[in-house]
This record gives C-alpha cells, structure tokens and sequence, in this order.
C-alpha cells in the first residue's frame, strides 16, 4: 500500500531477554542490641524461675517472637493489676512510665525491667529537660508504648508532636526554652522535617545533647536507601505494630521501590507482587528474628530469585548487659555473671524460639 512505510524485518531479531531475577539483601537487618537483650531477658527468666513469667505488654513489636514465648510460659499481660501479687513481671523494651513501677511495687511485685537501655537514655533527657523546667516536645507516634513510658516521667512538661502536620497546634510556655525529644524508631528524614518545622515557629528550640533515633533504626533505613531504587519490589520482614519496621517500607517507597510491602512470614507474600519483578529488595525490622528472613529467601528463591546480593550500609556490633535483677539472680543460681549475651544475627536464632 502506497505511503506505508515497510514492516520491520523480526526475522532475525534476538527475542528480548528479561532482566536477572535477584534478591538485594539488606544489612542491617533483623535484631538490635536492645531486642536481643529483652529477648534474652524472657528466656532467661523463664529458666531461672521457670513459668509462669509475666511480661507486661508485648515483649518486643514481633508477632512470631512473643508467640514462641507464650509457648515456653510467658503470659502477657496488658497492665500489672492483671498478674498476681508477689510474682514476676518483666517490662518491655519499649520502656514504662514511673507510674507503672509505683503500681507494680504496691502489688510486691518482683519487676525485671528490659526498657532498651537507649529508651532509657531519652527518659533521663526527659527528667533532666523538666528539672530545668523546659517545655519538651516530644515527637512520636500517639499511643505508642515508647511514647506513652517517656511521656509518664514528665507530663507536666511534655507535648507530643505526632510529624510534621502536627506542629501548627503545638503551644508552650516559653518559647525561649524548648527543646524537642523524639521516639527511637522514627523516620529520620521525617524528623528533620519535623524538627525544621518546629524551628520555624520556635527559633531557639534546643536539640537533644545526642540522637534519639537508635543506631539500629538509622543503619536499617540506611541499608534500604542504599538499595531502594533497584528495587521493583521491597519486602520488610515485621509486625505491623512495629514502628521501626513499618518505617522501613515508608523509607523504600520515598527512595524509589516501586512497591513495598510488610509481612510477618513468607506465606503472606502474594505471589502476583512478583509478576515482572526483577529486583527484590529484603530486609527486616529491628524486632525480626533471621529464621522469618531466611523463609522469605527460601520462598523467592523457589520462584527464581535465588541470586542473593549483600548491600552492607553499616557493621554493627553493640550488646547490652542484661538487666541487673536477673544478673544478680543469675550469679546466684549458677555462680556465673552472665552479664551479656549476644546472638550472631545470621544466627537461626533464637535457638529457642523455633
Ligand atoms: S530499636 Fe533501638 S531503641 Fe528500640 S530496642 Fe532496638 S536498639 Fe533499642
């Protein structure tokens, strides 16, 4: 037909290949020096004073860890007037209020309390801010447990500021004599731009004497920047009530992951999110134990994507003592001060949680 350009010769052309199928594999991933500790501090009691073991809300934000531990004897509980006088209770790593330590010694409780020594770190900035009579506003996620502890030890003195659209209706006294504070495992893009705004209206706002977002939070979003626009597709091993986890699939989204999803276990990865993913990205919140990871490599390695590629952001190597109650029973019971204990995080660990 006249005017058609002619059809291109396909004959002898190479059908075109689709990319690789591969895995990045975050690091860090998966457990912090706090989690491991607060862990460990469950398991430890549970074989000293054997269950029951009372922990007064989730051990760690990790559906898979706190159900292997009810499992060996751990009963969670919501508040301390629901387990019995004169039995133990651990508190979580997320911190408590004073007041909850007040209640707990009225019903002569015996009190372990796993708080990450890092929350406590922004517990002492917050009574030592109030002393000197500041107004702190505190960023953070309204009804988060952290939030709720660091709250309770100055509520007179604190405001919470839940991101940035939450600072047009802040109000202090002073505004001379401000300081901001903030939760451990919040976006830090986020709160900068929190912070920035809270600058804006309260020019002389001092800033914490050092970081309150954890080393583990900033090394996981870190490692997900570094690799978020390779990805087609980001995993994040995590609970949904896991804020650093939930975190991290805000984090790929904003650097460029074309999708994102969070699950507890392989079995929720829907396999139609994989239709034409090349890259998957893979990481884990903070809380995650390595067993939940390597399921998700073993699921995608069986549809293809069995090339697992490193991306190292940072090498972390931080431990916490374990509690100071437990050490002392510890040494008494086996004459050995178990002052620490440290997983590998490659680990299938905890051996005792599978
Ligand atoms: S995420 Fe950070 S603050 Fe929270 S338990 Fe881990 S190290 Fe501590």
């Amino acid at each position: 037909m006249e005017g058609m350009p002619p059809a291109p010769d396909t004959s002898s052309a190479a059908p075109v290949a689709s990319p690789p199928k591969r895995v990045l594999l975050a690091a860090p991933r998966g457990y912090c020096a706090g989690v491991d500790r607060a862990v460990v501090t469950v398991e430890k009691a549970l074989e000293l004073y054997g269950p029951p073991v009372y922990v007064r809300k989730e051990i760690v934000h990790n559906k898979h860890v706190v159900q292997t531990l009810r499992d060996r004897g751990a009963v969670f509980v919501d508040e301390t007037d629901q387990v019995p006088e004169g039995a133990t209770v651990i508190f979580s790593a997320h911190g408590v209020a004073p007041i909850v330590h007040e209640e707990a010694a009225a019903r002569s409780l015996k009190t372990i309390d796993a708080t990450c020594p890092l929350v406590t770190k922004v517990h002492r900035e917050a009574v030592r801010f109030a002393n000197e009579d500041f107004d702190i506003l505190l960023i953070g996620h309204e009804g988060h447990e952290e939030v709720v502890g660091t709250s309770g030890e100055a509520p007179e003195h604190i405001t919470l500021v839940d991101g940035p659209h939450g600072v047009d209706n802040v109000s202090v006294r002073d505004p001379e004599k401000v300081v901001w504070l903030s939760q451990t495992t919040l976006s830090v893009d986020e709160t900068l731009e929190t912070v920035a705004r809270l600058r804006e209206r309260f020019p002389a706002l001092q800033d914490p004497p050092s970081d309150d977002i954890c080393y583990a939070t900033q090394n996981r979003q870190l490692a997900v920047k570094q690799m978020a626009r390779d990805v087609d597709l980001m995993i994040v091993v995590g609970s949904r009530n896991s804020s650093n986890s939930v975190r991290l699939v805000e984090v790929a989204l904003e650097h460029g992951a074309r999708a994102g999803h969070l699950v507890d276990y392989a079995a929720e990865i829907d396999p139609a999110w994989l239709d034409g993913v090349a890259t998957v990205g893979v990481t884990s919140g903070a809380s995650v134990p390595e067993i939940l990871v390597r399921d998700v490599l073993a699921f995608l390695a069986e549809r293809g994507y069995a090339d697992v590629r490193p991306v190292v952001a940072a090498e972390e190597s931080l431990l916490f003592a374990l509690p100071n109650e437990l050490r002392r029973d510890l040494k008494a019971r086996t004459g050995v001060d178990a002052a620490s204990v440290r997983r590998d995080s490659n680990e299938q660990s905890p051996s005792s949680l599978h």
